[in-house]
């Protein structure tokens, strides 16, 4: 650019005035940014996020401890211990996730044949300390009690491409 331009864009205040006719043709376009957290962006129905444990409409656990969700587990983050209730039915004593190893990989929830372990729809968990990041079982379930609507629409929406 020779000096002539130079001076003349910088006495016609060029680059200012191209700067706010973009900001002027933005400003009565359709806002891209939404309100977080009050508002919230769509979910995927396949979204991984927090873990929860889930029960039948009666109650019950459904996690019948075979442990295929720890086995295939690349991230070794959960750990379950099991054994056989008095009425003979085989139930888990323990279910830990580590959440600061979970990769969010989905593999525990595709292996469980019961639905029991399921990656929701929630993302908003972030913790101060990496101990509130060790869930135990009564947090999976209290997880899948709180969410269960959801986690159920989810199934069901996922289902047919199962
Ligand atoms: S989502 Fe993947 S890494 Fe996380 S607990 Fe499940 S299998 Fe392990
Ligand atoms: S959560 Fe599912 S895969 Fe894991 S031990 Fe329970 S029943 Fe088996």
């Amino acid at each position: 650019m020779s000096f002539l331009d130079r001076t003349l864009r910088s006495f016609l205040l060029t680059e200012l005035v191209q700067g706010m006719s973009l900001t002027l043709r933005y400003m009565f376009r359709p806002k891209v940014t939404i309100n977080y957290p009050y508002e919230k962006g769509p979910l995927s129905p396949r979204f991984r996020g927090e873990h929860a444990l889930r029960r039948y409409e009666n109650g019950e656990e459904r996690c019948i401890a075979c442990k295929l969700c720890e086995a295939i587990c690349p991230a070794l983050a959960i750990t379950i211990e099991a054994e056989p209730r008095e009425d003979g039915s085989r139930r888990t004593r323990r279910y830990d996730i580590d959440m600061t190893k979970c990769i969010y990989c989905g593999l525990c929830q595709e292996a469980c044949p019961v639905d029991a372990i399921v990656e929701g729809p929630n993302f908003e968990f972030a913790t101060e300390t990496r101990a509130e990041l060790m869930y135990d079982k009564q947090k999976l379930l209290a997880n899948g009690d709180r969410w269960e609507s959801e986690l159920a629409l989810r199934l069901a929406a996922d289902a047919p491409y199962r």
